[in-house]
């Protein structure tokens, strides 16, 4: 039976990679400081552990594993990542985890090392045309990423580059173009647009009014959370070793997408625009590469994820669970 590891595994995505592999007959073991916020973790073993820390990233990774997916980040929505405020520690905590990682993954000579990197490590000045950002791989260089977490995955990617270089390291990285669904954040402040819209939506009176940060004429992709775990699993199975992008080509304006919720909820609200975080102009997937190299790219409209996703944040704020 092969053996996964996967760090972040108490995160949305993570939650949903672990119980992805258990599907597929892994053996898994979890790590993160916490366990899953939703729904219990499907990992055959969980250690709660700090990966910023040598010893506690030893004694997650005591042994060899086939596949590692390394997840755990600093990480949140705008509201987080373009605050300011956190950037030394959005800095500190997922440069730290990375390197430590990184060079347990090569001492106890695993497989393969999958990197979740980032649509944010894309330069803003080719993302200032809300019709037409160019994300394209190559475009990530010269580099200028509009946010500090932009940078620290940037230098992360070139950290996990030098060492398949210099010691063979098996790597896989993957650029996330915003990643939805059921059981991620949707309050808190660490929470993105798609979950922060169905939250406000849900929470209005019929008639009301819901505030969206900006003019609401940025433009965004999202990818539905099962299409990022097959195109997690398709990356790490291929020949691939440079990043590759993984997202939605369908782009929105936040305002569509806020209409699309409201749609979907049955209700007819007015929205506010209201300054705040809004991070660059306008981004979305572009395939070209993922398609070239794996035959593959995602392809679910939005309103199928909106679909899935909007009963489950109504159906957390009707428990009352935040
Ligand atoms: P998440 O915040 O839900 O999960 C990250 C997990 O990492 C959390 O459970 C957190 O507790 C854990 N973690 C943080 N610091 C840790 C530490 N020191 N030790 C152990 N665990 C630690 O985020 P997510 O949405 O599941 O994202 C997963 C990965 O994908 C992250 O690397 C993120 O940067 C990347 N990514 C996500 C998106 C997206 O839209 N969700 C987009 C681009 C990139």
């Amino acid at each position: 039976m092969k053996k996964a590891l996967v760090c972040g595994a108490g995160g949305f995505i993570g939650g949903h990679l672990v119980r992805r592999l258990k599907a597929e007959g892994f053996w898994v073991r979890g790590v993160d400081l916490k366990h899953p916020e939703f729904t219990p973790s499907m990992a055959d073993d969980f250690v709660i552990g700090d990966l910023r820390e040598a010893l506690q990233v030893q004694q997650a990774m005591d042994q060899p594993f086939d596949e590692i997916y390394q997840l755990a980040a600093d990480m949140g929505g705008a509201g987080y990542i373009f605050a300011g405020e956190n950037d030394a520690e959005i800095m500190h905590n997922s440069a730290l985890i990375n390197l430590q990682v990184l060079r347990r993954a090569q001492l106890v000579g695993s497989g393969r090392i999958f990197y979740s990197s980032s649509a944010c490590i894309y330069p803003a000045r080719n993302q200032e045309d809300p019709g037409h950002p160019d994300c394209h791989e190559a475009s990530a260089y010269p580099a200028a990423p509009d946010s500090e977490y932009g940078w620290e995955k940037l230098f992360s990617e070139r950290i996990y580059q030098a060492f398949s270089r210099n010691h063979g390291t098996q790597v896989r990285i993957a650029r996330f173009h915003n990643v939805f669904g059921p059981f991620g954040t949707w309050c808190g402040g660490k929470e993105k647009a798609p979950a922060a819209l169905c939250r406000k939506v849900a929470e209005a009176p019929e008639g009301g009014e819901i505030e969206i940060w900006g003019d609401g004429l940025q433009t965004r992709s999202f990818l539905y959370i099962d299409e990022c775990l097959e195109g997690i699993r398709r990356i790490m199975d291929a020949d691939a070793c440079d990043p590759l992008n993984l997202g939605s080509e369908e782009m929105v304006t936040i305002r569509g997408l806020a209409e699309m919720t409201m749609a979907i909820a049955g209700k007819r609200l007015s929205i506010r625009y209201i300054p705040g975080p809004q991070g660059v102009r306008g981004r979305r997937s572009d395939n070209t590469l993922i398609e070239e190299k794996l035959g593959w790219k995602p392809s679910m409209p939005l309103i199928e994820g909106m679909n899935v996703t909007y009963p489950w944040v109504l159906d957390q704020l009707e428990k009352g669970r935040f």
